[in-house]
């Protein structure tokens, strides 16, 4: 017997209505006194619904609801958290004015952000990693900033998988169907309020899908759903699970979130300016988008790519080019050679943009978004080089320091401050300092907190940290059915005084979690010194594919239990935002040890020394930008080794060398007061240059100096008179294209060659002829290059055509020397209208 479920709401009071409006947007996730709130009503049931209000109003009795509507107490304090957040959303508005008068950007030019997962809160478990809480984070601030944003997602019908430690110390996945309803969820309207459906065809079959809204602040998030009644069961349960295995059913998931995701925001009449595809998952959107420019205002094909990509930003954050997202391109012409062939697209055509180099088995997404993107970004200083080497090859005419992928650090949301510490910074910062993202000034306050502040607020934070992990543990091993004789010694388990390290990341091979148990003699020595002793916590999934990952997590416990020290090394199940919260609040020292390219950026570092954790980290991704000697340490032995097993000898020597002389050193070393004077001095170094610099603010900031003021000019100066510069573009580019075949550069020499001593300063003169036959020179820029500081800088010179004879232009120019050492230049024709090298990319010729 089936029963079809049906789900009934409840009725409340009146007076309790601002409650439920309350539970109903995210911001509350951001805000401790609307936390309370809910707190208040029942701590315990709070905790277990996953700190989800919705939940916990659903699952409270009729008399407490009762109760709770004629305590007058209660509704004070509900009246007071309904006033903050009008004034949130005052306050937010009044930004969105201000953002379209200094930058002219409305509600109008609203930026569409696609993601596969989403990190918003643990009881919305649609997020896998630290890619997911960016997305959460990033949704959270573009409310705070009052940046017109509608995030794209999809709402999985289970959540990603609970990780249950096994008896034998192995990982187990368990999947769970979450409550779809019991989140706070709505549906979708469109504008005559009717709810929100797109209709897809996937190899021929009709497949409906549903859109829900969550409110974020003032942003809006929809996230699409196909597990709904009118679909048969093969296409239902395509938003099943996040990063699902199965090929067809990703590549299905794709579709969706980037076509079903277009056409749902149009069903909801949002004509967004900006289209953010973070992360290549949502490569598809561009086909939708396609559709809608060739079919909907009749442009060409050359025409469409063109406004696609001035109006296209893609973030890449997969350091690894097989880890990038690319599906055997049978598969993809299975399931879009009709629609394309629709659109009269050669098929060949439009997958070539998916190809890189002369592989033609298999459809990269990340090509393709970039072939579709005018603006591309890495998320570090570091990252930006791995990804231009990853994809050199979609820009085979430029060199390496000159390839259009730029980079934004990542950054962290406010609300990883803990309330201890967001309570002391208010006071000393100012109430707004959260909104002063890269104001140097405010954070520079942090340096007027008395040491013994920090110290006690840091300490509160550790003693809510120990219990945690006690009640945690406690009901991770009586679910496991063990609860009695291990439950008595949980009392002795971790010490709020104690040096506290921790290391919570994903469990993939490249983070190396075991790298600090290479010598298991000497770190038991180190934890367990009488004078300085110092505790481990571990947390984190490995993929349920991933077979090195979970026998990692099983070598943590195995030596906790053979060196005797379970007291001081843990193991917490079931990494989430609420696991990390904790950690990343109590903890003294962050430990991260990722493998050299491997890591995009790394946030939770970022979340940790926002609340006075010190980093002990390698020299990568953001920690790479961030460590400046005085606000925490850098694991550098291993930087001379290209072996990994010397490497990692090097590294794990120096993190226990660091340990027993440096770390564990300044953490004991008390003043008369029981201060670690030299420690927290440390810790307001590190909070200074991670609220300053690291920030979700500084990232939006960064998006939108860098990245979308620049694609909102562009777009519009490419739109202006219907089209009319693009239109231009094209004539042009026909008639550059006419004669590019026969351009060629025939000679090229500059004085630097005849002199055998140059020296920074000096000017070089350079001069080139170029056969330009019946061309127009103005069809072409002629320009030098040149390259210097180790190849990391360049510049370019225009050339100036001083005479053309028979058919070849002669060039000079002359610049000055820069810097010292080897460096090169080269001359090269491009054509002269950026629109055109936009239109055909790749346009340029050099000199052999
Ligand atoms: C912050 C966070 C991450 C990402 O952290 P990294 O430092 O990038 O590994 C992953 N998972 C959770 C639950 C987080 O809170």
């Amino acid at each position: 017997m089936i029963l079809r479920k049906v789900f009934v709401y409840q009725e409340y009071p009146e007076n309790l209505m601002k409650l439920y409006q309350l539970a109903y947007n995210f911001w509350w996730a951001w805000d401790y006194q609307a936390l309370n709130l809910f707190h208040r009503i029942d701590t315990q049931l709070f905790r277990e619904v996953d700190h989800n209000p919705v939940r916990l109003l659903y699952s409270l009795p009729k008399e407490r609801i009762e109760a709770l509507s004629s305590d007058r107490g209660f509704l004070f304090e509900l009246g007071r958290v309904w006033e903050r957040f009008q004034e949130y959303l005052k306050y937010v508005d009044a930004l969105k004015r201000e953002n379209n008068r200094l930058y002219g950007i409305g509600e109008q030019d609203s930026i569409a952000y696609f993601m596969m997962e989403c990190g918003l809160h643990e009881s919305l478990p649609i997020y896998a990693g630290g890619l997911g809480i960016l997305c959460g984070d990033y949704l959270k601030c573009s409310s705070d900033m009052g940046l017109p944003v509608i995030g794209v997602g999809l709402l999985y019908k289970y959540g990603y998988f609970d990780q249950r430690i096994g008896v034998d110390g192995r990982q187990v996945e368990e999947y769970v169907e979450f409550e779809n309803h019991l989140v706070p969820l709505k549906e979708a309207r469109k504008s005559d309020s009717s709810p929100a459906y797109v209709d897809m065809t996937i190899l021929d079959q009709a497949l409906k899908v549903k859109v829900w809204q969550i409110d974020i602040g003032q942003t809006r998030l929809i996230l699409l759903d196909t597990d709904i009644e009118d679909n048969p069961p093969h296409l239902r349960d395509i938003t099943h699970e996040l990063y699902v295995a199965d090929k067809r059913k990703r590549l299905q998931q794709e579709l969706v979130l980037g076509i079903g995701g277009m056409r749902a925001l149009d069903e909801m009449d949002v004509a967004p300016a900006l289209f953010h595809l973070n992360e290549a998952h949502s490569a598809f959107a561009v086909v939708a988008r396609l559709e809608k420019l060739m079919k909907g205002e009749n442009l060409s094909f050359s025409e469409a790519r063109a406004v696609i990509r001035a109006s296209t930003i893609f973030t890449t954050h997969t350091p690894v080019r097989a880890g990038n997202e690319n599906f055997e391109s049978e598969l993809v012409r299975r399931y879009l050679l009709g629609t394309i062939e629709a659109l009269g697209i050669s098929y060949g055509d439009f997958e070539n943009l998916g190809f890189v180099g002369d592989d033609r088995e298999a459809f990269w997404l990340p090509a393709l978004s970039i072939r579709f993107s005018r603006f591309v970004n890495g998320v570090s200083r570091q990252h930006r080089g791995v990804t231009r080497k990853i994809w050199a090859s979609l820009f085979p005419e430029r060199p390496e320091v000159e390839i259009p992928i730029q980079y934004v650090t990542n950054g962290v949301h406010q609300s990883w401050i803990s309330e201890t510490f967001d309570y002391l910074f208010s006071r000393y910062m100012g109430p707004d300092y959260v909104r002063m993202g890269a104001h140097e000034d405010a954070w520079n306050r942090v340096f007027d907190i008395p040491d013994e502040e920090i110290w006690e607020e840091h300490r509160k934070n550790k003693r809510i940290l120990v219990p945690f992990v006690r009640e945690k543990i406690a009901s991770d091993l009586a679910a496991r059915g063990f609860p009695e004789s291990k439950g008595l010694k949980l009392a002795s388990l971790l010490n709020p005084d104690y040096l506290t390290i921790v290391f919570a990341r994903r469990f993939a091979h490249y983070k190396r979690p075991t790298l600090i148990l290479k010598d298991r003699d000497r770190l038991k020595k180190i934890l367990t010194n009488p004078e300085r002793p110092i505790q481990l916590i571990f947390s984190g999934k490995a993929h349920p594919a991933d077979e090195r990952g979970k026998d990692m997590v099983k070598q943590i416990l195995d030596f906790a239990r053979e060196y005797g020290v379970e007291d001081r090394v843990t193991f917490l199940e079931d990494y989430d935002i609420n696991v990390a919260r904790h950690l990343v609040w109590g903890a003294d020292v962050w430990l991260n040890t990722p493998a050299p390219d491997m890591e995009g950026s790394g946030t939770s570092g970022m979340k940790a020394a926002m609340n006075g954790v010190l980093n002990l980290s390698v020299l990568e991704g953001w920690w790479e930008e961030c460590y400046d000697g005085a606000n925490g340490w850098a694991i550098t032995a291993g930087e001379l080794y290209n072996l990994p097993e010397l490497r990692e000898e090097a590294e794990s020597e120096q993190i226990y060398t660091l340990l027993e002389e440096e770390i564990a050193e300044r953490f004991y070393a008390r003043n008369g007061a029981g201060i670690p004077q030299a420690w927290v001095h440390m810790m307001k170094e590190s909070i200074y240059s991670v609220g300053y610099e690291f920030s979700m603010n500084r990232v939006l900031t960064d998006y939108q100096r860098k990245l979308y003021i620049p694609a909102m000019m562009h777009l519009r100066a490419l739109k202006e008179d219907d089209f009319r510069a693009l239109r231009d573009a094209l004539v042009e580019e026909k008639e550059v294209l006419q004669y590019w075949d026969h351009i060629e550069i025939t000679h090229f020499s500059s004085d630097a060659d005849r002199r055998d001593h140059l020296t920074e300063g000096e000017t070089i003169k350079a001069e080139c002829s170029v056969y330009l036959g019946e061309a127009s020179p103005e069809l072409f820029r002629v320009e030098l290059f040149y390259l210097f500081n180790e190849s990391k800088d360049y510049k370019t010179m225009p050339m100036e055509l001083i005479t053309k004879d028979s058919g070849t232009g002669h060039y000079v120019c002359s610049f000055s020397v820069e810097g010292y050492g080897v460096q090169g230049m080269n001359v090269r024709v491009r054509p002269a209208k950026e629109l055109v090298e936009d239109l055909h990319p790749g346009l340029v010729k050099w000199k052999d």
